[in-house]
């Protein structure tokens, strides 16, 4: 998944311990043979070779993280939207942040077109997906990280382990307590902190989170961008435009039962913006943080009276 993934587990048996992470990995491993967007192998690239063209049978995880990936391009009235395959690849988004020329208006135009979620078919009888145009690709970038921590969650629980957290960079699950009997406590990244390297210089948080047998993602715009002329072009793509969202927004963190779920809707409220994407938030049950340019920070009704304000010239919203 083209980033740094982290497993740890509590055990009374370091055995059991090390089996349950390598369990863990192993689902991370298989399912990115499943849907890995850049390799030619995978059945995600299957499935885009014969868009317009046939029908692909794939297997069961396949099949199940697309319908999932479907459904909350509904819920979310398109933002999210898996078939950004076409304006990915013309964006060309990396970690390492290079200045280069932007994609022309009319490829964006015309790659704007393929980007249609409803032409996403998902047969669950015969197991088959089919793209109904020619060029239409599917790129599960926003909802692969959060699927596969419930992936891993699953083989580790098999273990009979009492709690574990797995992180894929900002896609985090979690269960159980750790060795404090406390629960697993998330730092939401201060947007602009450890630009330069955030491996090697660290990084400042905002405020945290406790998950308890649940999964937080984030969304941002400076995990994978570049700067031109003095603006900010980011990863996550606004399907109504073909260009990166300019919704006011630096990240959004997500709360919620599944990763899965945590993941896309991170994604697809960072479209929506800080009052749709907090309202959406809110009728669909679950929490988050949403965090501006201004360094304004709009948390769900829920986490309001929560949340602890940690980093300088941050502040709440009214
Ligand atoms: P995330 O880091 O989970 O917010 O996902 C960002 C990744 O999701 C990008 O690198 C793309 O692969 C993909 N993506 C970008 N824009 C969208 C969108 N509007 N809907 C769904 N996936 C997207
Ligand atoms: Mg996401």
């Amino acid at each position: 998944m083209d980033t740094i993934s982290t497993i740890t587990v509590l055990s009374a048996s370091p055995d059991t311990a090390q089996k349950a992470i390598d369990a863990g990995f192993a689902q991370l491993t298989h399912l990115e043979t499943l849907i890995n967007y850049y390799s030619p192998d995978s059945e995600i690239s299957a499935v885009n070779r014969a868009a317009g063209k046939s029908p692909v049978a794939v297997s069961e995880a396949t099949l199940d993280i697309v319908s999932k990936a479907v459904t909350i391009s509904r819920m979310t009235n398109g933002a999210f939207n898996p078939a950004v395959g076409p304006l990915m690849k013309l964006w060309k988004f990396s970690r390492q942040e290079i200045d280069r020329p932007l994609p022309s208006r009319d490829t964006i135009l015309s790659s704007l077109k393929l980007v249609d979620y409803r032409k996403i078919r998902v047969d669950t009888s015969s197991s088959e997906i089919y793209l109904e145009e020619e060029g239409m690709e599917i790129d599960l970038g926003g909802i692969a990280k959060g699927y596969g921590a419930d992936k891993a969650v699953e083989a580790i629980r098999l273990h009979g382990v009492r709690s574990a957290l797995v992180s894929i960079a900002g896609d985090i699950r979690g269960f159980g307590l750790k060795n404090d009997q406390k629960p697993w406590k998330v730092g939401v990244q201060d947007p602009r902190s450890g630009q330069e390297s955030p491996e090697k210089e660290g990084y400042q948080i905002v405020t945290t989170i406790e998950l308890r047998n649940s999964a937080v993602s984030t969304s941002g715009d400076y995990q994978r961008f570049f700067i031109k002329e003095g603006k900010r072009y980011h990863h996550i793509i606004d399907p109504r435009t073909g260009y990166p969202t300019e919704s006011s927004l630096m990240s959004v963190t997500v709360l919620a039962p599944e990763g899965f779920m945590a993941d896309a809707l991170s994604t697809g409220v960072f479209i929506l913006g800080p009052h749709r994407g907090r309202r959406l938030l809110e009728s669909a049950g679950f929490d988050g943080i949403l965090i501006d340019t201004d360094r304004r920070i709009y948390p769900t009704e829920q986490l309001k009276r929560r949340i602890s304000i940690l980093q300088d010239g941050y502040s709440l919203a009214e």
